[in-house]
Order: C-alpha cells, then sequence, then structure tokens
C-alpha cells in the first residue's frame, strides 16, 4: 500500500469526465483501491475518488463511520434513485480547509460494480448519501464549490462543530 499525492483545485484531471473501468480481477486495479483507502485514511477524509490520485477512472471508496457500514468500494456507479433534501456542510481533500453548504439528496440508491465486476446495489443516507453524491460528483468533473454557497475557510475543529450543528438541521422531504 502506498499514501498517494491528492490533487488540488487547478489539476485538470479534477475537472474531467473519468473513464468507465472496463477490466475487473486487475491487481493495478485491487492496488489502486487500497492505496485510495491508505490515502483517505491519512487524510483523514471519508471518501475519495479515483482522480483526486490523479487517475481518471469511474472508482471510489468511502468510510463513514461504524454507523453508516462499509468501508465501501465503488466503481462505475450511478445513482439510480434520489429523495428528498439534505442541506450541510461539505469539504473535500482536493480543497484544502474550505468549506461551504450543499443542497444534496437525503437518500440515493446507487448501483455499481465491485472488483470483480459484479454488479450491486446500495441505499445511503444522510452523511453517506451526501458522500456518495460528492465522490460521484467527482468522476464527472463536477466539484463541490460548482454547488456551495457560503464557501469559507475553516480549521478541522470549526468545521467538526458546524458538522455537528448542520446534522441535526438536516432536512428530510
Ligand atoms: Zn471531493
Amino acid at each position: 500500500m502506498a499514501i498517494r499525492e491528492v490533487r488540488k483545485q487547478g489539476d485538470p484531471v479534477l475537472t474531467k469526465k473519468a473513464k468507465l473501468v472496463e477490466k475487473f480481477n486487475d491487481p493495478l486495479l485491487e492496488q489502486l483501491v487500497e492505496d485510495m483507502f491508505e490515502t483517505m485514511y491519512q487524510a483523514p477524509g471519508v471518501g475519495l475518488a479515483a482522480p483526486q490520485v490523479g487517475i481518471s477512472k469511474r472508482v471510489l471508496v468511502a468510510d463513514c463511520g461504524e454507523e453508516y457500514g462499509g468501508p465501501y468500494v465503488l466503481i462505475n456507479p450511478k445513482i439510480i434513485h434520489s429523495e428528498g433534501t439534505q442541506i450541510g456542510i461539505e469539504g473535500c481533500l482536493s480543497f484544502p480547509n474550505l468549506y461551504g453548504d450543499v443542497e444534496r439528496a437525503y437518500k440515493v440508491i446507487v448501483k455499481a460494480q465491485n472488483l470483480k465486476g459484479k454488479w450491486f446495489k446500495i441505499e445511503a443516507e444522510k452523511l453517506l448519501s451526501r458522500c456518495f453524491q460528492h465522490e460521484i460528483d467527482h468522476l464527472d468533473g463536477i466539484l463541490f464549490v460548482d454547488k456551495a454557497t457560503n464557501l469559507r475557510e475553516l480549521s478541522p475543529e470549526e468545521y467538526k462543530k458546524e458538522r455537528a450543528d448542520k446534522e441535526s438541521q438536516l432536512v428530510v422531504s
């Protein structure tokens, strides 16, 4: 395993549409996923998309903590259902210390492939749903700053506090 460099704001790979993964049971793909987890945990973050480590392929990893299950590896993910809305604070490892408020679906159902190419469906709510939507946007070259309002710089402590406050105000519709 190895920690890879997280590409930052302005890197052209971040605004490119990533390509479908077509080769499965592939040691290079497995290595990429392992490295993405290591990079994400070290940052630390709750999700990471392959373009953020310079690989323009439709791969994401996520781990939003025990209450959300996981960790998750989603390859070629597609949102097949979304429901409700939530407004919450969001940041991105490609934009250190920058945060904004982003409206997302409260719940999504995502269809994706695993490392062996097998399709599965996963239902996600709240933070995990937000995380999947943020990372899938990355695969389409869309960044949270394109959708966020009230962009601001925060320290990690300030962010944690704001997130705790905002989570209690999740809007369900
Ligand atoms: Zn991001």
